[in-house]
Parts: C-alpha cells; structure tokens; sequence
C-alpha cells in the first residue's frame, strides 16, 4: 500500500500540492483526474521520490520513505512510467528492457516482457527511437511488467496515441491489475478511466477537490468541474 500524507510540495517559482493525502490501496486502480496544470505530475514525482516534498509523508507498506531518492523508492516496489514515455531512445528495444529488469534477471525480464508483448521480440534489435508511438508506449509499460512492482504510477500512458492502440494499452492496464499490481492512474480519457478505477481523486489547483469510488461521481460532472477551474 502506497500513502501520500499531507503532501505540499513544488518548485522554485511555486507551491503547486497543497496538503494532498492519497492512497493506493494493495491491489487497487486509483485515478488521478484533474484538470491541466492541477499538479497530478507532480504528485507522481513526489510519490516516486523524484521530487522531495516541502512537507507531509510518503509511506510504502507503512514504513516512511519521505526523501529517499527514486532509485531507493522503485527498489521498494513503486514503478513510475512518467509522461512522454521513459524510454532510452537512443537505445535498443533489449537494452531498454535490460535496464528496466532487477539485477540479474535480463532474460527473466525479456521473456516476460516479450510474451506479454510479442511485437518487441520482432524489434529486440531495432533503436527505441524508430518504433512506433504505441510500441513505444508498449516498451515503457513492460517495466511495469519486468519489475513486478507493488504499485504502478502511471502518467498518461495513453497521450498521443490512436484510439485503437489506446484501447490495447488499456487492455494491457487491465491485465496488469487482474495480476493485482497496484495502479495510480493519470489519465485524460476520463470515461475510460472511471470504468478501470476502484477509487478516485480529483485535484484542482493542488489540492484534492474530490476523493470517492467511481459510482460516486459522473464523468459529466468532472468535465464540468475541469471547465471551471480553468
Ligand atoms: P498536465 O495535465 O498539463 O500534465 P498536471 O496536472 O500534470 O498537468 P503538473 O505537470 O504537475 O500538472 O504541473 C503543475 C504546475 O507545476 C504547473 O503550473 C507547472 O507549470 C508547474 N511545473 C511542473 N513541472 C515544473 C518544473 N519542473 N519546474 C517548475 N514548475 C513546474
């Protein structure tokens, strides 16, 4: 289980969370929706210890990570496929997943990542950069795969990509929550988002302006709430 307590964090030119709390619950998909600029990204750098909060706590399992770097954090279990993908570009499909695999265990990792998605076996030799945008996101999703994380965080996994490759990458999230790993989901798609989700949050200018299950909340009405914000 992954809790952000009472987070307030930013940037040199500003505070963007205001006293956000969040939880993953083990096995969950929570949604994180929100209008642009809301801070959503910024929750998932805090979450995976690439950004160090001002203040509040970050607990894995109960035990407080707050300042450990990412590298301490993704050991712990927490995977981030942040926006824009996170892949090596200059690097090889293989290379990437080598990277993406715990020590030790590249050919574990390339099996697994290769048999839940065979077209990376067909481009193992070819630079990342050349692949396609959704085998490019599909390479980026394997380290959710190859890691066998606790909790996902997942940052717009389905940015600039067609809808049919969008609605596999879906079916890929989906299969990776039926294995019970966990996910925080950012995600513009709101309608599909709501479908997956088990918990939602939504923020508004840093802090969170709604927490509930899906049945508690129309997509209308998150739509509505982004226009007003705006
Ligand atoms: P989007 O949906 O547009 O990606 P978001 O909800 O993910 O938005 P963030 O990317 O977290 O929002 O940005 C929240 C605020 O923090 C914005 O005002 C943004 O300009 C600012 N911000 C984000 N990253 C940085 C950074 N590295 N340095 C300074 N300010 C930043």
């Amino acid at each position: 289980m992954l809790e952000l307590r009472n987070i307030t964090a930013g940037y040199d030119n500003g505070t963007v969370l205001l006293d956000v709390s969040l939880t993953v619950p083990d096995r969950a998909t929570v949604a994180l929706l929100g209008p642009n600029g809301a801070g959503k990204t910024t929750l998932l750098r805090v979450a995976s210890g690439l950004l160090k909060p001002y203040s509040g706590q970050i607990l894995i399992n109960g035990q407080d990570v707050t300042g450990d770097p990412a590298f301490k954090v993704s050991r712990k279990g927490i995977i981030h496929v942040p926006e824009g993908r996170g892949i090596f570009p200059s690097l090889t499909v293989s290379d990437n997943i080598l990277l993406q695999s715990p020590a030790g265990q590249f050919k574990k990792g390339f099996r697994t990542a290769t048999s839940t998605f065979p077209r990376l076996q067909e481009r193992a030799r070819q630079i990342a950069r050349t692949l396609s945008g959704g085998e490019q996101q599909m390479l980026a999703l394997s380290h959710a795969y190859v890691s066998d994380p606790q909790v996902v965080l997942l940052d717009e996994v389905s940015m600039g990509l067609a809808p049919k490759i969008v609605e596999e990458i879906f079916d890929y999230l989906a299969d990776l929550g039926r294995q019970g790993v966990a996910q925080l989901l950012v995600e513009q798609y709101v309608g599909q988002a709501l479908r997956m989700a088990d918990y939602v949050y939504i923020l508004d200018r840093g802090r969170i302006s709604f927490a509930g299950e899906p049945g508690e909340i129309s997509e209308e009405t998150i739509m509505n709430s982004y226009l007003g914000s705006l």
